[in-house]
């Protein structure tokens, strides 16, 4: 395997120099292969996320497969516009130049992806990656195997290796990857992870996008709307079991509604996830990807049960279906473990508030989250909690809704990541600006030339102008 990776590798870095000279047309035929290789392989696919994670075709469709459509088909209609140098104004240095930004391709990329949205999480950055004109070298996660293979078999459908090409494996094989002096390594996945990431990459000067994850709060304050809140809560927190790097993480409510809140929740919850006998509807309700997390959220839920919190709803799992009921927390202890890491499951910890200064602190006293939710229905607190926090982006009255709009930059802010992706700004993740100037003929930079000494009149009149 080691020889082969490092062939493709040689075969892409030769490969980029006749990428880097594509135009929109050409760029567009790789989106257009891309798209018909999907579609040939959609069942497939539907069937490798059912295997993988137990998702529903309706949730595959909406969160992974038409997602990738519509990314696909919002490059193919603005990468003209996109690849456009884009004039900028001139100096009075040099009055008479062009100034131009020219997006020219990063190279050969590294794509490495996570479990939990496997076809998504690699397809997006790739049509970026193939929107800038770069070679690409996948890496999906060895814990999606059904997704995985399927997305090998796409590549290998619509691509040479030279120019894109997919390996399956696990932390051996990212690591062999990581120590090639790639162009630009474009990494979704843990933060644990992805601090070894960076730590390689640095080792070759590449440059990096890192999409994690952490903990990402909702807050709901006195004013809110608990009936919306609670149902759009329901449903982000238990899409794909609590398993999406921008779930709801913890609940942050104010003291008056605590109560109602979790009674509405339950309601939410037993309405859209159980069947009307009561039992949990596996159709619509997805699986923990594996024993070992399975085992991890049922350990949280034990530290937090066994220090103190108590369980107002769920609780329950069942090992043969890695299956975890939808679960509340409540009465935490501070040295609960379910408040140290990302959940990354369908348990939902409630924590009251007096008063909006003190969830605003509590939100700063941890890492700058992925995402943060607020409900609330008055305009200052609203303002209040944006200009007080950072996050990589939010939503007012609402959860996840911002990753779907390709017009919106998508990724975290230090613990959260670095640096963005979807649309233009993965187009932009994967080009480097380059500054040109053109001089004219008329130009007059001769006049800031030295011997300085007979220039006192030049610095006298820069001087005025600037
Ligand atoms: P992970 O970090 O364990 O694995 C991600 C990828 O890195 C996999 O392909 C894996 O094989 C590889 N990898 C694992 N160990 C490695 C090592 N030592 N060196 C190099 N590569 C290694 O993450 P995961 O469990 O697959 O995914 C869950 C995490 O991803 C969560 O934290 C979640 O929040 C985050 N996530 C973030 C986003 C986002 O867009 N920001 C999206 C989805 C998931």
């Amino acid at each position: 395997m080691i020889p082969t990776i490092n062939s493709v590798f040689k075969a892409q870095q030769t490969h980029k120099y006749t990428l880097r000279n594509s135009n929109a047309t050409q760029r567009i035929d790789k989106l257009n292969a891309l798209k018909s290789s999907i579609e040939a392989y959609e069942k497939e696919i539907y069937a490798a996320l059912k295997s993988d994670l137990r998702k529903s075709e309706f949730e595959s469709a909406i969160t992974e497969i038409v997602f990738i459509y519509s990314e696909i088909d919002f490059a193919i209609k603005h990468l003209s516009s996109w690849m456009r140098p884009v004039k900028v104004g001139k100096t009075i240095t040099a009055l008479m130049a062009k100034n131009r930004i020219y997006y020219e391709p990063k190279g050969v990329c590294l794509i490495i992806s996570p479990w939990n949205y496997p076809f998504q999480l690699m397809m997006a950055p790739l049509i970026s990656a193939i929107a800038a004109g770069n070679c690409a070298i996948l890496k999906p996660s060895e814990l999606s195997v059904a997704t995985s293979s399927v997305i090998c078999r796409i590549i290998e459908k619509c691509f040479e290796e030279s120019e894109v090409c997919c390996f399956e494996g696990d932390a051996k094989i990212s690591t062999h990857l990581l120590s090639l002096p790639f162009d630009h390594i474009f990494f979704t996945g843990s933060t644990a992870v992805g601090k070894i990431v960076m730590e390689a990459a640095a080792k070759n000067l590449t440059s990096l996008t890192l999409e994690l994850g952490g903990k990402s709060p909702t807050l709901i304050d006195e004013t809110a709307n608990l009936d919306t809140a609670a149902e759009k809560i329901a449903w982000g927190k238990l899409t794909n079991a609590g398993q999406t790097c921008i779930a709801p993480d913890y609940i942050l409510i104010h003291e008056s509604l605590e109560q109602a809140f979790i009674e509405k929740y339950k309601t939410a919850v037993q309405k859209m996830f159980y069947t009307e006998s009561g039992t949990l509807n596996l159709d619509s309700y997805a699986k923990i990807i594996n024993k070992r997390h399975f085992n991890r959220i049922e350990g949280l839920i034990s530290d937090a049960v066994e220090k103190g919190a108590t369980m107002p709803y769920g609780g329950k799992g069942e090992e043969a279906t890695q299956t975890i009921m939808p679960t509340i927390l409540r009465g935490l202890p501070e040295n609960a473990n379910i408040m140290k890491e990302e959940i990354f499951g369908p348990v939902l910890p409630v924590i009251p508030f007096k008063t909006i200064e003190e969830a605003i602190a509590l939100i700063n006293k941890m890492d700058k989250p992925l995402a943060l939710y607020v409900f609330s229905e008055d305009k200052n607190k609203i303002q209040q909690v944006i200009k007080n926090t950072s996050a990589g982006g939010t939503c007012v009255n609402d959860v996840l809704i911002h990753i779907s709009n390709p017009k919106l930059p998508f990724g975290g802010v230090n613990g959260s990541g670095l640096g963005s992706c979807h649309g233009q700004f993965g187009f932009k993740t994967f080009s480097h600006e380059r500054a040109v100037v053109f001089q004219s003929k008329l130009e007059m930079s001769t006049l800031i030339y030295p011997p300085y000494e007979k220039k006192g009149w030049v610095l006298k009149w820069l001087k005025k102008l600037m």
